[in-house]
This record gives structure tokens, C-alpha cells and sequence, in this order.
């Protein structure tokens, strides 16, 4: 069987199926092939994102923060309350059902569109030929079409000294699934998945020590974020040990004993379960036939140039798969651009505009560079800083922690970056990335008026501080 379309598509991850539906918006005959399954074995589009990775993770994060606060700061608003204890079983059933929910709703957003999803592994062949092989490796059919656009996103790396073992030892996949709480739990690595996660089973009771090699925490941040981060996070119960590399994990009669070394003193620590979240790699294994032409690097990224072409000029890539950040909105952003490309259009992507979010409490967001990359790049730059704490809306909500920083160019005012902790901040930072996508100075956001009393405020009264003008604080 050979099936003709416009595009083919690998991979329907938020790159891939968000890729695919503008292909089709545009008029473009379009397949997607992914190979996603559930807990069930049934076919799931959405890929890691939906199955695995943010939806869930929010899922979890969302209901053990509500657990948390009950604990912790209901009683500060005078809410009295008695035995209450978490329902593991029924957490994860509501986060079952939101997965579902979403996942089908790509299944039905391809039908509304006229896309054809096929399950199976895709394999490109040639610049124009793409096989779909089943479970055991045999070839079930082969398309053909103008252009393919690659988004097979990334799975998480595995350390030897540590390997998978899905009940004591698991990955981010396994931490989304356990059924109780453990009473000690590990985490390998301090990236963004591992305090996710490690928060997760934090607030619901777990004592939790994160090992991570590198001696600075959170290093991706702004030094200053990092810092406040690291107070509150030990504040809350998170053991962050840094400078440590775990060697060898042995099981214990309790549980998985950890060997790890720091400051070259070798050390263990007991646990009754292991997280490994020391990054993602991408998942391009056994996707390109030896003679398609697309190059992949050392890492197994598919290379591409600044408008997401590889090496094949019909052939496209997109996602985690790509250089850049692996960040859901970052994908499908390309592949949108991507689409417009195909179809004949213009499109743009401004990498300096991906905002970047940590689902912590207090939550993390950034856009733009930080104050330390700015300076090694030999830019002079203006900074403003606010507490949250004086602003009333934070103070209502008894949520009076963290801080905006705001970082414009010393000349020109330009906004360059913007740097945040504190309560919800993954909605906040938005207003920043369009003001950095309007190319917007700090002034633009200080005559900007914002409603009040919100927490918005606090961008506001950073960009005033700029100038060394805001109100709510000496400056
Ligand atoms: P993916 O989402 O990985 O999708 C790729 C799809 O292609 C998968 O379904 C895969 O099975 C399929 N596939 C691969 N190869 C083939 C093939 N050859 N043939 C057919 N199908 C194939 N990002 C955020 O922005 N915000 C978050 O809050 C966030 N939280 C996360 C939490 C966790 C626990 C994890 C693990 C990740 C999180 N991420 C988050 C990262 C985010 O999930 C990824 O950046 C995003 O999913 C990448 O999208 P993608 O389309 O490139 O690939
Ligand atoms: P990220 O890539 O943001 O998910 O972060 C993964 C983190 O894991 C990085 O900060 C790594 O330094 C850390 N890491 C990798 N290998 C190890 C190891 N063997 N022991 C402890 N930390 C590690």
C-alpha cells in the first residue's frame, strides 16, 4: 500500500500534532504516525507532554499542593479541619481521567481536521518515503508525501550506575505512577523534572533527598531566583545535597541504599525509592534508515538550521529531537512555523522569547537571559527588582514570598530578560514575553497600567524599579 499525502508527520507530541493540525488548517493532505500507547496499550496521541510529562506532572502537582496547603496554611485563614489524610489511589484516578480527556481530544481535533492517524513506528526511508512498522518490526505500510516533518520529542537518560528497575528504581514515567507515598524517597538530579517530582512526594509526606552532581543549584536560573529557590525548597523539607554524584545503587532489606560521592568523601543514603531525572535525550533511535541523507549530531539530535530544515531540503524536524530547549511550547511553536513554511508562507521563531517555567511552589518562570549571561556577554544593563510581599494581593493570599526581576539594557532600556519566584508566576511571565516579543523597554511596562490589587503589580513596580521609581518600596 502506498499512500500519498502533502506532509507526513512522526511523531504527535506537542510538536508533531500541533504541526499536523496547521498543516491541515492550510489545506495540506496530512498523516501523523506516533507510536504512543497508555497504561492500557491502546493507541495515545499527545505524546510525552499528554502521557507523561507536563499534564500529568501538573495533574499531581496541583492536587499535592491543595494537600499541602491544608496542612500547612489553611489553618493561617481559620479553616479548621480534622483528620483529613490524601487518597493516593483516587489522586491518581482524577490524573488518569485528565490524561484521557486530553488525549482524546487530539484524537478528535484529527478527525475534525481531515488528518490521518496512523499507530505504529515511522521510519523514514527517503526524502519522500516513510515506513510504518508494528510492535515486532515488520512493515505495515508506507507513505509518501512532499514534505515530513520529524518530532519523535526525547525519553529520559538512564545512568549505569543507577539502572531502571520500575519498582524501586524508576524514571519521571515511573514517579507519575507510584501508589502510595513512600516514606524516603531519592532523586537523582535537581533539573526541573526531579524538583517537580521530588516536590510532588515531598508534600504528600515523603522525606526526600535530591542528589545532584553540580556544586551550583539551578544554574539555568538567575543566580539570585536560584538562591531564594534553594532557602525555600530547604525551608519546605527538600534535602538538596549538591556537589553529589551517585556511583551504585544496591538493594538494602528496607529498601535501595545510595552510594554517592561529595567533596570527595564516598557516602550512602537509604530510600525506600529512587527517581532518576538526570535529563532527556532524543528519541531518534532506528528513525532514519542508514541512507536518508538527514544528519544527526553525537547526541542523536536531528540537525537542523535556524528555520527547523535538516540536511534534506523537504525534510523537516521539530521538538525535543532539535537543539534548543525541551519545552512543550517551544515544539509546537516550530512546528507551527514549520507548516507555514510548507505551505508557502513566511514564519519566525524568536528563540529569546521561550519562556521557561518550574512548577515548584513557589513556582519559577523566566524569559530572556539572566543578569550573569548578560554579563559575560559584555552588555551594561539596568536592573529592577519587587517583593511580592508588598503587594496587598499576595498579602491576601497569604502568598507574600519571592520576587520580579526585571533586566533592560543599560542604554536603550531595552527589556532583555525577566526573572521570577513566587506565586504564580508561570501566568505572570507572559505579559513579559510579549512585551520582549514587542521589543518593549522597561518604560513600556512602567506606563502599562495593571489592575489592582494583583499580583501582575509586582511586574509593574520591577520595571518602575528599573528607574529606581517604585512606589510600594524604597528604592
Ligand atoms: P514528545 O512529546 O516526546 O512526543 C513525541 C511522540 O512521538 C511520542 O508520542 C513518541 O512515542 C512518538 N514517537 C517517537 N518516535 C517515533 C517514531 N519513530 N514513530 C512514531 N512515533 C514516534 N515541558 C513544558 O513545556 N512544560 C512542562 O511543564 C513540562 N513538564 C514535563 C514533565 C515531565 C515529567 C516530562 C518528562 C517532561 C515535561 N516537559 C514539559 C517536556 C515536554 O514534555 C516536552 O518538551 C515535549 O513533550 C516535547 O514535545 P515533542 O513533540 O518534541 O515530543
Ligand atoms: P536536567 O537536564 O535539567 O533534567 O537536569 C539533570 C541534572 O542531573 C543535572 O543537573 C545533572 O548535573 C544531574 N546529574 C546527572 N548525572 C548525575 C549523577 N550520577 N548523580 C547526581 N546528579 C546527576
Amino acid at each position: 500500500m502506498l499512500d500519498n499525502y502533502d506532509v507526513i508527520v512522526i511523531g504527535a507530541g506537542p510538536g508533531g500534532y500541533v504541526a499536523a493540525i496547521r498543516c491541515a488548517q492550510l489545506g495540506l493532505k496530512t498523516a501523523c504516525i506516533d507510536n504512543q500507547v497508555n497504561p492500557q496499550g491502546e493507541p495515545s496521541l499527545g505524546g510525552t507532554c499528554l502521557n507523561v510529562g507536563c499534564i500529568p506532572s501538573k495533574a499531581l502537582l496541583d492536587s499535592s499542593e491543595q494537600f499541602y496547603r491544608l496542612m500547612h496554611q489553611f489553618s493561617l485563614h481559620g479553616i479548621r479541619y480534622e483528620n483529613a489524610f490524601m487518597d493516593v489511589d483516587a489522586m491518581q484516578e482524577r490524573k488518569r481521567g485528565i490524561v484521557n480527556g486530553l488525549t482524546g481530544g487530539i484524537s478528535q481535533l484529527f478527525k475534525a481536521n481531515g488528518i490521518t492517524s496512523v499507530h505504529g513506528f515511522g521510519r523514514l526511508m527517503s526524502r519522500n518515503a516513510v515506513n510504518v512498522l508494528d510492535r515486532s518490526g515488520q512493515v505495515t505500510a508506507t507513505l509518501s508525501a512532499r514534505d515530513i516533518i520529524l518530532a519523535p520529542g526525547s525519553v529520559p537518560v538512564e545512568i549505569p550506575a543507577a539502572p531502571i528497575d520500575r519498582e524501586f528504581v524508576v524514571d519521571s514515567t515511573g514517579a507519575l505512577e507510584f501508589s502510595r507515598v513512600p516514606r524516603r524517597l531519592g532523586v537523582i538530579g535537581a533539573g526541573v523534572i526531579g524538583l517537580e517530582l521530588g516536590s510532588v512526594w515531598n508534600r504528600l509526606g515523603s522525606e526526600v533527598v535530591i542528589l545532584e552532581a553540580l556544586d551550583e543549584f539551578l544554574s539555568i536560573a538567575d543566580h539570585e531566583v536560584a538562591r531564594e529557590a534553594k532557602r525555600r525548597f530547604t525551608r519546605q523539607g527538600l534535602d538538596i545535597q549538591l556537589g553529589s554524584r551517585v556511583s551504585k545503587v544496591e538493594y538494602g532489606a528496607e529498601g535501595v541504599i545510595l552510594h554517592y560521592a561529595r567533596k570527595d568523601v564516598s557516602r550512602t543514603v537509604e530510600v525506600d525509592r529512587v527517581i532518576i531525572a538526570v535529563g532527556r535525550r532524543p528519541a531518534t533511535e532506528g528513525l532514519l534508515a542508514a541512507d536518508s541523507g538527514v544528519m544527526v549530531d553525537g547526541s542523536g539530535f536531528v540537525e537542523v538550521d535556524e528555520n527547523c530544515r535538516t540536511s534534506i531540503r523537504n525534510v523537516w524536524a521539530v521538538g525535543d529531537a532539535v537543539r534548543g530547549p525541551m519545552l512543550a511550547h517551544k515544539g509546537s511553536e516550530e512546528g507551527m512555523a514549520v507548516a507555514e513554511r510548507i505551505a508557502g508562507g513566511k514564519a519566525h521563531v524568536d528563540f529569546n522569547c521561550v519562556p521557561w517555567v518550574i512548577y515548584t511552589s513557589p513556582e519559577i518562570a523566566w524569559v530572556g537571559r539572566t543578569e550573569r549571561q548578560l554579563k559575560e556577554a559584555g552588555r551594561e544593563v539596568s536592573t529592577g527588582s519587587f517583593p511580592f510581599a508588598a503587594t496587598g494581593r499576595a498579602r491576601a493570599m497569604e502568598e507574600a514570598y519571592g520576587f520580579v526581576k526585571m533586566i533592560a539594557d543599560k542604554s536603550t532600556d531595552r527589556l532583555l530578560g525577566v526573572h521570577m519566584i513566587g506565586p504564580h508566576v508561570s501566568e505572570l511571565v507572559n505579559e513579559c514575553v510579549l512585551a520582549m516579543e514587542f521589543q518593549a523597554s522597561s518604560e513600556d511596562l512602567a506606563r502599562t497600567i495593571h489592575a489592582h490589587p494583583t499580583l501582575s503589580e509586582a511586574v509593574h513596580e520591577a520595571a518602575l524599579a528599573v528607574d529606581k521609581r517604585a512606589i510600594h518600596r524604597a528604592n
